[in-house]
């Protein structure tokens, strides 16, 4: 009988236990209060939604997991339904199945029959959570958008374009909304455009160039693109005129190339048969195209506002010795061995002299450019770079202002010069134009400022 009577108290104290861990288990994990979490992951969402937008949204549960998600958009008191959607259950013990889900949305608002303007994105997620009567935690997140599926305007305002083919040119227009993406294409260029040089925030002025070897028929637009991504695109009249440039050969001395290959960080490979040769086919073709991905690095950065004024200015006292897109045939030993094209200007005075800048800028580089030695960079603004290499020696450094005539440094043969000169380029972003346009008054005034004056007294 004492043995019955310790059993059923055994058996109650084990039953008291099973209940009393069953409450508890109850309590802390079936009616678990934590809410599931919602989160937006569409990179860069901005509040506008356009005629399609993506939506990328996490949604999670870490106890219980997740029941359902519903996504809406509410506008004007109409709700559309995005994503109505509900997840397995484990039964009534385990909880959810599913404890994150990544959802991708393609958001149509024409499809959904959603008007343009302010509207709310509501999303709600529940998990398997026991409260509020076996119902779940819930969680809702309201996001405020507009709907936007209107393009954009563009009205270009500075009339007929002539442009010379590795020529400079502008476009001035004006926006019927903020367009973060707004510019010209040039050739497939993209050239920015800025606002904040008229006093109607709308007028936007884009400085553009047409490389070298972009002939007439090249297709030049203005494309703006909204927040929201609806985009336009604008012709306008156009004159393209067709250039030919110089033909030139140039001997390549094994003295030049004994005086100049050291400078240079290059190999030849071992079996290599004219290794002075070789190592010059390095540095004119990969070294080349190495400093020019340095100089697109260079150019990125621009003032927002044109820091020069009137004509630019020319090396005093100097013989111009190479034109702009000069194509150059390179010879070694009777043989030709390469081509390239001369996207500068030459000019020789005496060695050491004084190299003035151009124009009124900022200096954005002062160094080591490989094949244009020790060379300058600076910025006018808008995008119009003028740069000076071969130098012997700097007088600027990076974020000096420089005024125009103000000696940038002394000129010399470094990097892949045979003689003391300067190699004078000007670029609009990362594109090398002619700088004879900018040294002539009349083409400035024709194309750029006169163009300008125009707008601003609505005279156009
Ligand atoms: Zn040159």
């Amino acid at each position: 009988m004492k043995s019955n009577i310790f059993s059923s108290r055994a058996l109650f104290i084990f039953l008291a236990g099973l209940v009393v861990l069953s409450s508890v288990w109850i309590l802390f994990v079936c009616l678990e209060n934590e809410n599931p979490s919602i989160k937006i992951e569409t990179p860069s969402m901005t509040m506008a939604i356009g005629p399609s937008k993506n939506l990328l949204i996490s949604v999670s549960d870490g106890k219980r997991g997740l029941r359902k998600i519903l996504i809406a958009i509410v506008k004007d008191g109409k709700e559309s339904i995005l994503i109505d959607k509900e997840y397995p259950s484990g039964g009534f013990i385990s909880g959810g199945k599913v404890n994150q889900d990544n959802i991708s949305l393609s958001v149509e608002p024409k499809k959904l029959e959603i008007t343009d303007g302010k509207a709310v994105l509501r999303m709600t997620a529940w998990d398997y959570s026991w409260q509020r009567w076996w119902n779940g935690n819930i969680t809702t997140v309201e996001k405020e958008v507009v709907i936007d599926t209107k393009r954009p305007d563009v009205s270009v305002l500075s009339g007929i374009q002539n442009l010379n083919q590795g020529g400079s040119g502008i476009v001035i227009y004006s926006l019927s909304e903020p367009c973060e993406h707004n510019g010209v294409y040039a050739g497939g260029n993209y050239f920015q455009g800025y606002n904040g040089f008229f006093n109607d925030k709308n007028i936007y002025i884009s400085f553009f160039a047409l490389e070298y070897n972009k002939g007439p028929g090249t297709e030049v637009f203005v494309e703006a693109t909204d927040d929201a991504g609806n985009s336009i695109r604008r012709g306008f009249k156009v004159f393209i005129k067709a250039q030919i440039f110089k033909k030139d050969s140039i001997n390549i001395s094994d003295g030049f190339l004994n005086s100049k290959m050291p400078e240079f960080n290059v190999e030849a490979s071992k079996d290599s048969i004219t290794p002075l040769a070789d190592k010059f086919l390095k540095v004119n073709r990969d070294l080349r195209a190495e400093n020019y991905n340095k100089i697109t690095e260079i150019v990125k950065n621009t003032e927002k506002t044109p820091l020069w004024e009137g004509v630019f200015v020319s090396f005093p006292n100097a013989k111009k010795m190479a034109g702009f897109a000069d194509h150059r045939d390179y010879n070694y030993q009777g043989k030709h061995i390469d081509s390239q094209v001369h996207l500068g200007i030459d000019l020789a005075s005496v060695a050491n002299a004084p190299v003035p800048a151009a124009n009124r800028g900022k200096v954005v580089f002062a160094g080591d450019l490989g094949i244009y030695g020790k060379t300058v960079f600076v910025d006018h603004g808008l995008g119009l770079f003028s740069a000076y290499s071969h130098l012997n020696s700097f007088d600027v450094k990076e974020g000096d202002i420089i005024e125009k005539g103000g000696v940038v440094g002394r000129s010399g043969s470094t990097g892949l010069a045979a003689g003391d000169h300067l190699h004078f380029s000007m670029l609009v972003n990362n594109i090398f134009v002619n700088p004879l346009e900018w040294w002539d008054a009349t083409w400035i005034t024709n194309n750029i400022t006169g163009k300008i004056q125009a707008v601003k007294s609505g005279s156009n």
